[in-house]
């Protein structure tokens, strides 16, 4: 089954192909799928609107199946702040490409965090991320499911895998952060991987 990734978070898309292709989904890219750069408002109060809203576009734009992805991270000492703003949270368009801007995205709202939560103590420091997936198809069916990942912030970054706030996320049980580990790491207990497994469940229980 191919369906267009409706994202152009190149992260994103290589952990949504890592975690798809063993279920037989192909993934596209939406230049892939004829469609140019699309700008889809993520003006949702939701992670759930958010997602839903990015797939249906897509999926009206090209005619094809469509997979998307909102994420962020919510953090309990803040409000469950940055929430649906993790991306754009000390106001730069952040996580949309692998390139220096994004880079510098990711870089200003992890100080922004860290400095919001200098008073903040080590146990009081949880946190989770995460991800809401919906796949809309041609025929109207539409699939979503959502993934937490329970954690930790840190008082610094450590490690230089993954993107966003990898670095400052040590998820439970671990004492490693999400950039610390391996691709294949994270993507075993990833908010986005346990959306994903859910999905896949829902998939198989509707005999898609
Ligand atoms: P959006 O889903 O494109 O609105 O962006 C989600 C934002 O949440 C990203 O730009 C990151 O800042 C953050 N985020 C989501 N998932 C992850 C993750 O797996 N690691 C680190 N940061 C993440």
């Amino acid at each position: 089954m191919i369906i267009v990734a409706a994202t152009q978070n190149k992260h994103k898309i290589v952990e949504l192909t890592a975690i798809l292709s063993p279920f037989g989904m192909e993934l596209i890219t939406q230049a892939d799928a004829g469609l140019g750069d699309v700008d889809i408002c993520e003006d949702g109060a939701t992670f759930e609107e958010n997602s839903l809203k990015k797939a249906r576009e897509i999926l009206a734009l090209c005619g094809q199946a469509s997979i998307a992805e909102d994420s962020g991270l919510e953090v309990d000492a803040i409000g469950g702040a940055p929430g649906v703003y993790s991306a754009r949270f000390a106001g730069m368009t952040g996580g949309v490409s692998a390139g220096a801007i994004a880079n510098e995205a990711d870089e200003t709202n992890i100080g922004k965090l860290l400095r919001l939560m200098e008073e903040v103590p080590d146990e009081k420091r949880t946190a989770r991320f995460v991800s809401v997936v919906t796949l809309a198809f041609p025929d109207g069916r539409i699939f979503s499911a959502r993934g937490e990942c329970e954690g930790m912030i840190g008082r610094e970054c450590a490690g230089n895998n993954g993107f966003g706030y990898d670095p400052i996320f040590t998820p439970l049980g671990y004492a490693k952060t999400f950039a610390q580990l391996t691709a294949e790491g994270k993507n075993a207990i990833s908010h986005r991987a346990k959306a994903l497994a859910k999905l896949k469940q829902m998939l198989t229980d509707a005999a898609y």
